[in-house]
């Protein structure tokens, strides 16, 4: 069973174990095809601040429609990447894809963020493969966010604190991904250089039913304000929780009411994003009665 996400690609497709470990093996094999073949592609989900109601990044998600399979979720083949090292190849397409991208839209207040795995920051070269991706793109540093999970700090940490160091004097910012789900310690928000927490869909899930999310999110946003550490909320389906993120003082916002993962048009990277001053006027009058 994969032990990475806690979904297992046996529950999805395979009946037995031989199976799964067949199903791995193609898999894996139909991947380093489409490497070469550019059969993987990058989309863009909109990351929209409450505090002016203006689009601030797009984060870049990879997708892979298998020649047979059809779609196939990251979920379920990155775990695979990251256990067979072909996560190296494919993480360095992301990124300068990613970068190469984001150089092009017409509005360069925009930022982009790219998601990496732990074991991207095995190999030491992470810094350099990010210095050349900005570089060979053009792309300026402060324009590049990369997102990391709980579970890279768990690792090497005397290591990795010292990429994200050289990372962050680069001038690009780090986030906190999928907070509140891994090994959450709050000691690894003072020891790393985090410019973001990414508040995990599954407690905004919840938000507005929930007195016990609604404490938890709460005190995320103020950990954010006392670290100076701005909040996302990912997975914001609803007007209503995004109502309730603002009121609360959530920094941004990412989620399918504002935007689903797609192509930018880089003459127009505003189009077909919901912006939130449609929650405004809503939030002005319920807090004034
Ligand atoms: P993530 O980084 O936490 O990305 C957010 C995921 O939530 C994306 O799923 C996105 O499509 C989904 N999402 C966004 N808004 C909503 C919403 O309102 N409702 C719901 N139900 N879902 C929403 P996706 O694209 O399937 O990616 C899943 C995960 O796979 C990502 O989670 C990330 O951990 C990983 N991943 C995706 N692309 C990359 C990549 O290029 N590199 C690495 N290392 N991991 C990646
Ligand atoms: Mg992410
Ligand atoms: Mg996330
Ligand atoms: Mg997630």
């Amino acid at each position: 069973r994969s032990k990475n996400g806690g979904r297992s690609i046996y529950t999805w497709y395979a009946s037995s174990m031989d199976e799964e470990l067949q199903l791995r093996r193609e898999l894996e094999a139909e991947m380093v095809r489409a490497l070469k073949l550019d059969g993987f592609s990058v989309v863009y989900q909109a990351q929209v601040g409450l505090g002016d109601n203006k689009l601030k990044a797009f984060e870049a998600l990879l997708r892979w429609v298998h020649p047979e399979k059809g779609r196939i979720s990251p979920e379920i083949f990155i775990p695979i990447a990251e256990d067979t090292g072909l996560i190296e190849a494919l993480g360095e397409y992301v990124l300068n894809k990613a970068c190469n991208d984001a150089a092009l839209w017409s509005d360069t207040s925009l930022k982009v963020a790219v998601n990496f795995s732990p074991a991207q920051f095995k190999t030491g070269e992470i810094e350099q493969k990010i210095s050349e991706a900005l570089e060979e793109s053009g792309l300026a540093p402060e324009r590049l966010e990369i997102e990391i999970t709980e579970s890279l700090l768990i690792a090497d940490t005397t290591s990795v604190v010292k990429s994200l160091k050289k990372i962050s004097k680069m001038g690009v910012s780090i986030a906190m991904d999928d907070f509140g789900t891994g090994y959450s310690s709050l000691s690894y928000l003072s020891r790393f250089p985090f410019n973001k927490i990414k508040i995990d869909r599954s407690f905004i899930m919840n938000i507005g039913k929930d007195a016990h999310t609604d404490a938890i999110v709460a005190a995320i946003i103020g950990l954010g304000r006392s670290l100076d550490v701005l909040i996302t909320a990912e997975g914001v389906e609803e007007e209503i929780q995004a109502k309730i993120l603002r009121a609360g003082g959530c920094d941004i916002v990412q989620g399918y009411y504002f935007g689903r993962p797609a192509n930018v048009d880089p003459a127009n990277p505003h189009a077909n994003i919901r912006c939130s001053s449609g929650i405004e006027e809503t939030i002005q009058i319920e807090t004034a009665s």
